[in-house]
């Protein structure tokens, strides 16, 4: 029951992280890694797991089966558990499209709500709490379980096996956690958690004065299984391009932003590996994940997804459309037809290759942005800046302007009063993280920086290269 009281306190946890020398930092993060082990791999994790691959050789009937009998039962838990559903009308479930006559739950709605979409039949103390930034700034908290943070491991296994590649295999990781502090200039820029074979590198720190340690920190661990954000790893990748030499390792997974084709190239080619993408969110809701014949397939068990056109209508095979999803596994905060924003369409291309009958799906996600160039040629992806929007709750949009060479404009569109204050408290933390050759301001704007076709990117770049 211990990972809920880290969580709670991640951020007291951080300052304290922050001022130990390295060979303390990879002792901490190693026991971080013993207890999220510990939940990991319980001794029905295994269970899970064989469970999971067994489904793999399902039919399509007995994927809707699977479906309508969890709808049913997270319908049904909801009424009962939790406050927010209590009155719901109480539809009877029998085909997947009853689903329909319940509303569709905005966004907003959700962060608006997030106390009652509790439920009242997990504990509090069982709860883990971790917020999640949208893809502009508006933030919610979303809550969960150790028992949930288990079963979502054994999926992410399960896609380890597509690739290949068993439980525990040592992993070099490029994800959001703050591992160094960001006013360090040498190695290391890393640190390692032992328990878990694995190697987590900062992604605060990538620059081309950075990348030769980067790069010979990689070739020590050459063949290693490598994961990470499609536009970091793509960072990384035109290192390892412009040095003329690739870095062959085992096989690589992203996730947590769109992998465009031309980063996912860029990244076979420089670590001569194939790129298992998959999809998912903090919020737990649902999965996808790319197959060995590269295909994108729709976990069945995990959730069920709608994709609805502006009119609230399913779209049609090939059909680009909203997502709204239904989890089955979070009964912490079970979210219903929930429209989470990003987009995508059914694939109509007959069975996948592969042999398993779960859904094709392609998330289109139209969220593109910009890197973020600092004086000191540190480069910074969407995801890495997405981080400092973490504890932000009180703003509806927050975009990063950097509208000249040595400035950059954190722009906000308020969601109510504390907003003004967030913003500070955000620019003073992408100051110290640009460091003192970058000039960082702050402005209130009444709506968003938006591209052609209404995409709002989190980083503007309007600086000429
Ligand atoms: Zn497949």
């Amino acid at each position: 029951m211990l990972e809920p009281l880290i969580r709670a306190n991640i951020n007291r946890l951080q300052g304290f992280y922050n001022h130990v020398p390295p060979p303390a930092r990879d002792l901490i993060a190693s026991a971080r890694g013993w207890f999220l082990a510990r939940i990991r791999y319980a001794p029905d994790a295994e269970l899970i797991l064989n469970d999971l691959r067994a489904h793999e050789n399902w039919t399509d009937r007995e994927i809707s089966a699977c479906q309508v009998c969890c709808l049913r039962e997270t319908l049904e838990r909801a009424r009962r558990d939790v406050p927010f559903y209590a009155d719901y009308p109480d539809i009877q479930i029998e085909r997947v499209e009853d689903l329909q006559h319940l509303p569709v739950l905005e966004r907003e709605t959700v962060r608006e709500n997030q106390e009652r979409l509790l439920s009242r039949g997990i504990a509090s103390h069982r709860r883990i709490r971790a917020g999640r930034t949208g893809t502009t700034g508006a933030n919610l908290t979303v809550a969960y379980t150790e028992a949930l943070a288990r079963e979502n491991w054994a999926f992410l296994l399960r896609q380890w096996a597509w690739a290949g590649v068993a439980p525990r295999e040592p992993r070099v990781t490029l994800f959001g956690a703050q591992i160094v502090p960001a006013k360090r200039n040498k190695p290391p820029f890393w640190v390692y958690n032992r328990p878990d074979r694995q190697a987590l590198l900062s992604i605060f720190h990538l620059s081309e004065k950075t990348a030769p340690a980067y790069l010979e920190f990689l070739r020590r661990h050459e063949g290693q299984v490598l994961e990470g954000f499609p536009s970091v790893l793509a960072i990384l990748a035109d290192f390892v391009l412009l040095r003329g030499e690739a870095i062959p390792m085992r096989v690589v997974f992203t996730t947590g932003e769109p992998l465009y084709p031309a980063a996912r190239a860029k990244i076979e080619a420089a670590f001569q590996a194939r790129v298992f993408d998959s999809y998912g969110m903090t919020e737990y809701c649902g999965l996808i994940q790319e197959c060995e014949e590269g295909q994108m397939h729709l976990a069945p068990e995990y959730g069920y997804l709608e994709i609805l056109d502006e009119q609230g209508q399913p779209a049609g095979p090939g059909e680009e459309g909203y997502f709204v999803w239904t989890s089955f596994l979070n009964e912490a905060m079970p979210l219903i037809r929930y429209r989470i924003g990003d987009r995508g369409l059914w694939q109509d291309s007959g069975p996948c290759a592969c042999g398993r009958a779960f859904p094709l799906v392609v998330p289109t996600i139209t969220r593109e942005s910009d890197v973020l160039r600092s004086a000191d040629g540190r480069l910074f992806s969407p995801r890495a800046l997405n981080q400092l929007l973490k504890e932000a709750s009180s703003m509806r949009f927050c975009q990063f302007v950097h509208d000249r060479p040595e400035r950059v404009v954190v722009r906000v569109v308020a969601g109510n009063s504390r907003a003004a204050e967030e913003m500070m408290q955000v620019r003073a933390r992408l100051q110290e993280l640009l460091g003192p050759g970058m000039q960082v301001t702050a402005e209130l704007a009444v709506a968003p920086l938006a591209r052609p076709g209404g995409k709002l990117p989190l980083i503007v770049n309007q600086v000429p290269r």
